[in-house]
């Protein structure tokens, strides 16, 4: 079993010269990413509203739209706002560097770059996203995930949730969206290390469904692939 087989986290390169390109896919393919491509400015933004990937590299000369546009563009649209995006500038310009900051970038890759150096941002940027900071907490829908008091609050109000409950809920909301089995839950929540009855699982599943009323489908099953956390869900 390979931990990241059912959540890998996705990366958009948008980038127009192609040996970077390549590159790029290589060496985030080979650190487990999921990659997509774009090599321009103006499909890259539709990809990005389309697929909504974890990252996005985004290179500053860009043709059709240039990097600053398609940055500005994502972090002013709701649905995009959220996406960490790593620009790519030609050199290490303090005026790029800057300009790409107060446009929203969360961090910055000066050309020419060792491909192990972007990964390790790449990688650094998502645990920072992950990491609620000092007493913060991560809202998703109506559910405020609140790791500093281990409460999971829905529409503002405390649940009561049992220790394994909080920790299930948690790992699901992390992930945003990307399924998890039920074999990465047993480990991760549980910390069992040869997990034998997944159906330990959905127990705990239902019961803490139970506490979320008309909200209960935002813990989604996915069929053959675990679990997933789901803003918008309904009852399923
Ligand atoms: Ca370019």
């Amino acid at each position: 079993m390979k931990p990241e087989e059912a959540a890998s986290d996705t990366v958009l390169v948008i980038e127009d010269e192609a040996d970077v390109l390549e590159l790029l896919r290589y060496n985030l393919d080979r650190a487990g990413f999921r990659v997509l491509l774009a090599g321009d400015g103006r499909s890259g933004l539709d990809e990005a509203r389309a697929a909504r990937p974890d990252v996005i590299v985004l290179d500053l000369m860009l043709p059709e739209m240039r990097g600053e546009e398609v940055c500005r563009k994502l972090k002013s649209s709701g649905d995009t706002a959220s996406i960490p995006v790593i620009m790519l500038t030609a050199k290490a310009q303090v005026d790029e560097r800057v300009a790409g900051l107060e446009l929203g970038a969360d961090d910055y890759v000066a050309k020419p770059f060792s491909p192990r150096e972007l990964v390790l941002r790449v990688q650094a940027v998502l645990r920072r996203m992950r990491a609620p900071g000092p007493g913060g907490s991560l809202v998703l829908g109506p559910f405020e995930l609140d790791r500093g008091t281990f409460e999971v609050r829905l529409e503002g109000a405390k649940l009561d949730l049992t220790a394994i409950e909080f920790k299930l809920a948690a790992a699901l909301m992390e992930k945003r969206g990307a399924p998890i089995s039920r074999e990465t839950l047993l480990r991760d929540v549980w910390g069992y290390r040869n997990p034998i009855d997944s159906r330990t699982v959905d127990t705990h599943m239902r019961r803490l469904r139970a506490k979320l009323g008309p909200h209960a489908g935002c813990f989604a099953t996915v069929r053959g692939a675990g679990y997933r956390f789901d803003a918008g869900g309904t009852e399923d």
